[in-house]
């Protein structure tokens, strides 16, 4: 599955909120098999109202949803490049993770210490930010290492390798994230690609407030706002929760939580918020695969094309693509069954071009 792995300075709310949605994920979908993978690591199921959609018309057996993964990343701190605190190790971690959720302290409690003594995400943020362009400098750097001794040998590939991670390594070298790094072909892609750059993965910053800071989406607090002109610079998008609030709501019961959230002028929680945001605003789509057996939901990144798609239900059927079988959820709800799709000319053949769309209904033919 997809996931997230939840960074950002210590004491800014990571643990808090790692917990609040794990286990709010779980009480909300309690049909769905909600596991801790690893202490660190929770699954959670990402709503979405077209799966019950399709199977009021497949009448599958099973019903699955797709999965988030969060993963609490702790441990990073000002050094952790240089291998300072548990620095490396974490670095590791984040290395796996699709994409990045960024915790930033935009609360004001003077009994939460604050390592750097004061609440200021643009500081913060830029201490993170400056430790993982660190870190994929010094990736950038083995590799061009390992090329060195390959260059004589003239071979095409790695000549393009190795002009683009000069390239690139200059651009890291002025602190600026791989992220804003702009590749000239697909070869330089897929070299990019093999590097696994923590700051080419898209971020999306979790402004924490108080609790009283979030009946108007955190407009505010100065320390949001600061935030916000971060990250538009950047491209990327804030989402602002409390992951104090969030932690006390799971611990009250429905009715509870919800005469709190009226006190507080708050119509939904945000963890909602946060998944459905995050999973859309890190470039993420749904295809669903429908048959007898079961009717699921899968997680692919925008512009994914078939047999990627593919891959993810199993690497053998990327491997051995062959053709997809393609329609679309709309068509299907409004002809009301699959034969009526076909019937309409709307059930397709596609081959590994083919550019997938958020709410394709697929099947893979493949090779063994
Ligand atoms: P981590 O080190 O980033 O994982 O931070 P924790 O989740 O352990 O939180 C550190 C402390 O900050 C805990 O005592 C939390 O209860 C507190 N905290 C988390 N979120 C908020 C918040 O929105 N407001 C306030 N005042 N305290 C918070």
């Amino acid at each position: 599955g997809f996931n997230c792995g939840i960074v950002g300075l210590p004491n800014v709310g990571k643990s808090t909120l790692f917990n609040a949605v794990t286990r709010t994920a779980n009480a909300q979908a309690a049909n769905y098999p909600f596991c801790t993978i690893e202490p660190n690591v929770g699954r959670v199921a990402v709503p979405d109202e077209r799966l019950d959609k399709i199977n009021g018309i497949i009448n599958a057996k099973k019903v699955i949803p797709t999965f988030m993964e969060f993963v609490d990343i702790a441990g990073l701190v000002k050094g952790a490049s240089r291998g300072e605190g548990l620095g490396n190790q974490f670095l590791g971690h984040i290395r796996q993770v699709d994409a990045i959720v960024h915790v930033v302290r935009c609360f004001e409690d003077s009994n939460i210490t604050h390592v750097d003594g004061s609440t200021d995400p643009a500081r913060d943020v830029d201490t993170i930010n400056t430790e993982l362009v660190y870190c994929d400098f010094e990736t950038v750097n083995k590799s061009i290492e390992k090329m060195a001794r390959l260059l004589k040998n003239n071979d095409k590939k790695i000549l393009v390798a190795n002009e683009c991670a000069q390239r690139l390594k200059a651009h890291l070298e002025l602190l600026k994230p791989a992220r804003s790094f702009q590749t000239l072909n697909e070869d330089e892609d897929s070299y990019l690609q093999s590097l696994h750059l923590i700051t080419r993965k898209q971020v999306l910053y979790a402004a924490n407030v108080n609790e009283n800071e979030l009946s108007d989406n955190g407009n505010s607090s100065k320390h949001v706002k600061a935030l916000r002109e971060i990250a538009e610079k950047e491209g990327s998008k804030v989402v602002v929760v409390s992951a104090r609030l969030e932690e006390e709501l799971g611990q009250l019961e429905a009715e509870d939580a919800k005469l709190y959230m009226d006190d507080l002028k708050i119509s939904e929680p945000g963890l909602d918020r946060l998944i459905k945001t995050g999973y859309s605003l890190l470039g993420l789509m749904t295809y669903f695969t429908a048959g007898v057996q079961e009717v699921r939901a899968w997680t692919i990144p925008k512009e994914c094309k078939a047999p990627q798609a593919a891959g993810v239900i199993h690497t053998d059927f990327e491997k051995g693509f062959i053709c997809a079988e393609v329609y679309a959820y709309d068509d299907l709800v409004r002809l009301g069954s699959e034969a009526k799709v076909k019937e309409a000319g709307l059930y397709r053949k596609e081959g590994r071009d083919y550019v997938c769309k958020d709410g394709d209904i697929m099947n893979f033919l493949f090779n063994v």
